[in-house]
């Protein structure tokens, strides 16, 4: 056996389980398509402190472009409600500093790491895998024991062994950003989020500051067939005068799967991690904490089936069983949210807003924003449903 267990694709999940099975001791081969980790960045690049922290992510300025202390959310009649703590709670990072250091930090802990390097294939043999991989034009096989599919959004583990974890365009938002520079943006130390049909149908815009001056300026919307999400991007920008005097200096597009969590995650030798799960808060497109906490919880569980020589289906539903309890209540509640904020008109929204004004929330992390939406007053749940 070449390997206890190979991971495919070296995004926050893939890296995460690396680094975790590697630490517990495991032989690990992380394989990346790209040449470079990290490169081309698909992402607005906001996540929670407590989050990383609870990872035991070090705060490295090399990966952490800025701090924010909370949200401006905008309904789509302009007026805002603000969430806004005392100590930062938020980081901007500078995703391909971050995903490559994460990777770094899993090759310290042990990993193999090749990159530019294409898995093509699995392959069942004996009660192992066979994986084939390509390295430029040398194609050759690795055995191992478990196979992670950390493959993202477009990855084909799911595919190649049978679990299901294909998304629909209709089950994606479309996404686009610029990072701007030169911008007049009021308060730098809050991220900045836009609502309503005619900004973002099915979605919405986003600002998070980067620098004083610096942001990325992006939205993601559910495809229309009107009016593409680069439209809806330029539109809002030159409706905003900070915004529109800026200029641009990066673009990312991208796609984040919103349908919730696939509904089986693991096969004999095989587990999948991240986008490939579809771990994506459903409400806010977040997906790197929800991709590094399971990755985490999956390298526990490779490291407990290599110990017992147990990779059966039946053994790693452990993984799915804990992985659900750590984050499937929370992805399930934000999908509801979504699915409700959905059906709302602009004026709902507004008056949404209102009422959420009215409250003065005070302290809110948006990561749980669906959370604590559903933990306020049964008054107000009963709001929502009579504007339904
Ligand atoms: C525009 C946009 C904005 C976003 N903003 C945020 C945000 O602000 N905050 C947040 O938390 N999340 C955000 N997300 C979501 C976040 O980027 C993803 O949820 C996160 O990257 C998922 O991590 P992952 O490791 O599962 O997958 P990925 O980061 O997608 O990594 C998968 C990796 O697998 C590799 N791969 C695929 N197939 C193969 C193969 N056959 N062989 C080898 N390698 C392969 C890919 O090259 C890729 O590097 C955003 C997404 C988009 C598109």
């Amino acid at each position: 056996m070449d390997y206890d267990t190979v991971i495919i694709g070296a995004g926050p999940g893939g890296s995460m389980t690396a680094k975790t099975a590697a630490e517990l001791g495991l032989d690990v081969l992380l394989v990346e398509k790209r040449p470079e980790i990290g490169m081309p960045v698909r992402c607005g690049e906001g996540t929670g402190i407590k989050g990383l922290k609870e990872l035991g992510i070090p705060k490295n300025k090399k990966y952490i472009a800025w701090e924010t202390k909370g949200e401006y959310i905008y309904s789509p009649d302009g007026k805002r409600l603000e969430i806004v703590e005392d100590e930062p709670n938020g980081y901007v990072l500078e995703r391909r500093m971050f995903d490559k250091y994460l990777a770094l930090y899993a090759a310290k802990a042990g990993a193999d790491i090749r990159t530019r390097t294409y898995a093509m294939g699995i392959k069942r043999e004996n009660g192992f895998l066979r994986i084939k991989l390509k390295h430029f034009n040398e194609v050759y096989e690795v055995s191992c024991k478990i196979v992670v599919g950390a493959d993202g959004i477009e990855g084909t583990v799911g595919k190649w062994t049978g679990l299901e974890n294909r998304t629909k365009l209709s089950q994606m938002t479309s996404n686009v950003q610029y990072e701007m520079v030169g911008l007049k943006l009021e308060n730098p130390e809050v991220m900045e989020f836009y609502l309503g049909r005619k900004i973002a149908p099915g979605g919405y815009a986003w600002v998070f500051p980067k620098g004083e001056d610096i942001a990325n300026v992006g939205l993601g919307i559910r495809p229309t067939g009107k009016d593409t999400a680069f439209e809806y991007l330029n539109r809002f920008i030159s409706s905003h005068d900070y915004l529109k005097k800026g200029k641009k200096v990066g673009m990312v597009v991208g796609g984040v799967p919103v349908q919730g969590p696939i509904t089986k995650s693991v096969t004999d030798n095989v587990l999948l991690v991240g986008d490939a799960a579809r771990h994506v808060d459903p409400l806010t497109g977040g997906g790197m904490y929800n991709a590094m906490v399971c990755g985490r919880i999956a390298a526990k569980v490779i490291r407990e089936a290599v110990d017992t020589q147990n990779f059966s289906e039946e053994f790693l539903m452990k993984y799915e069983n804990e992985w659900r309890e750590k984050v499937g209540a929370g992805l399930m509640r934000s999908l509801k949210v979504k699915e409700v904020l959905e059906k709302l008109s602009d004026e709902q929204m507004n008056q949404i807003g209102k009422f959420l004004r009215g409250m003065k929330i005070g302290k809110l992390d948006i990561k749980e924003v669906s959370t604590s939406l559903l933990k306020l007053p049964p008054e107000f749940i009963k709001f929502v449903e009579s504007l339904l």
